[in-house]
């Protein structure tokens, strides 16, 4: 396999699979959010000071049936013409002769965008067709979009074949395998791992793969109630899946067997129901009044959190620990994050990997705080789970 910073581009035209799905103002269109813009540069500039030219290519959005302005790459433009400091060049159908025209007319140093990739339903259906269409329009092939690493598209996964020896990924997809490696197989212990969310049901694969691999196992958010209710606590209305009663079971057994500690939120803070005015208590988390839910972890549940946290050497975040969009049952989110902050600067290594916590990480402003935060919120959870994504098998192999 050929790695992206030993490859000389200089002469080469190369088209690039970047991530460029940021959220839009809906009325005028601008960018709310350019992190994953910001993502890509570092793989464009290093392609550009090569002597290389860059065709990028990405999906925005979900268009239905063909193209639509509100979901148009030229939104994108302005953004990263200023963070690439240099004009891009953009055009107006990904594949035909506009495409070829303007790939044709690439210099060395110069960056072409294409247009949405999914105005063709091709893309998703993963068309040969049209992946050799795209392929056409370059030399090689890079993939720095982990977002959609997850998916055997187009132009993720198919179009890698039609450059069997000059296939690679960028250094964003680079840093985000090299950062679950660094938990998952080359971890420092001892290693905790934070998992909340809302359920269990969507976190059962991680979390026994992470019993495998993990010295502390902290569980907070809306699946703590499931386990609580699970020890025959009572959890009042808070969040419960009845079905999971048993796998419940089965992880806190399974955590004993594999001298896992597991920790639940010996406190909770409750209210009488679901909302930001709701009236508020803490109480034992085993103890959950009738008609009160339980929303965040409580104040001794942060404290046992964070000194588990401190005192790790690898973590892994996934999921909040309340309901952290109210302002008042966010504390626990927050105390884990400044936690996982406060591990990073003592040397941890610290990976928040996948979607809410990445928002929670975000909020607090955190971010450039921990190692690693993952731009790929499913491609990353089906990572952690352990399998083998298209997007990365399509180089590798
Ligand atoms: P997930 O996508 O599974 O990581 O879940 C994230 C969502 O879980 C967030 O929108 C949180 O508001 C929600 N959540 C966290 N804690 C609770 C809770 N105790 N009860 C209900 N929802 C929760």
């Amino acid at each position: 396999m050929i790695h992206f910073a030993d490859y000389n581009f200089a002469g080469k035209k190369a088209i690039v699979r970047v991530d460029f799905n940021v959220p839009l103002n809906k009325e005028t269109l601008d960018i709310t959010d350019d992190t994953r813009i910001r993502a890509s540069i570092p793989t464009i500039n290093k392609i550009i000071d090569d002597g290389g030219s860059v065709i990028l290519m990405s999906h925005l959005g979900r268009p239905k049936n063909g193209p639509e302005d509100k979901f148009s790459l030229k939104h994108i433009l302005p953004s990263l013409s200023k963070l690439l400091n240099k004009d891009v060049d953009f055009s107006e159908d990904c594949i035909g002769t506009a495409a070829e025209e303007k790939a044709n007319r690439l210099v060395s140093g110069s960056v072409l965008l294409l247009e949405n990739l999914r105005f063709y339903k091709h893309e998703t259906a993963g068309s040969d067709v049209f992946a050799k269409q795209l392929a056409n329009l370059a030399d090689v092939y890079v993939n720095d979009a982990f977002g959609t690493a997850h998916r055997a598209h187009a132009s993720t996964t198919i179009i890698a074949q039609y450059f069997p020896n000059v296939k690679m990924y960028g250094y964003l997809i680079e840093k985000e395998i090299e950062s679950v490696s660094k938990v998952l197989h080359e971890s420092v212990s001892p290693v905790t791992a934070i998992v909340g969310g809302a359920k269990v049901s969507s976190k059962i694969i991680i979390i026994n793969e992470l019993l495998e691999k993990v010295d502390n196992l902290i569980i907070g958010g809306g699946m703590t109630y499931t386990f609580v209710k699970a020890m025959v606590g009572n959890v009042g209305t808070s969040l419960v899946e009845n079905d999971y009663l048993e796998t419940a079971k089965e992880i806190i057994a399974k955590a004993k067997e594999k001298k896992v500690q597991l920790i639940l939120p010996k406190d909770t803070v409750a209210a009488d129901s679901f909302a930001n005015a709701a009236n508020k208590m803490t109480c034992e988390s085993i103890s959950i009044p009738d008609n009160w839910m339980g929303l965040d972890i409580g104040p001794k549940a942060i404290v046992a959190y964070v000194t588990c946290i401190e005192n790790s050497k690898t973590v892994l975040w996934n999921g909040p620990m309340g309901v952290f969009e109210m302002e008042n049952f966010r504390e626990g989110t927050k105390q884990v994050a400044l936690a996982i902050a406060n591990a990073t600067k003592n040397g941890a290594f610290s990976l928040i990997g996948g979607g809410d916590s990445v928002a929670a990480i975000n909020l607090f402003n955190l971010a450039d705080q921990v190692s690693h935060v993952s731009t790929g919120g499913g491609a990353m959870l089906e990572y952690l789970e352990g399998k083998e994504l298209p997007g990365i098998k399509a180089i590798t192999e």
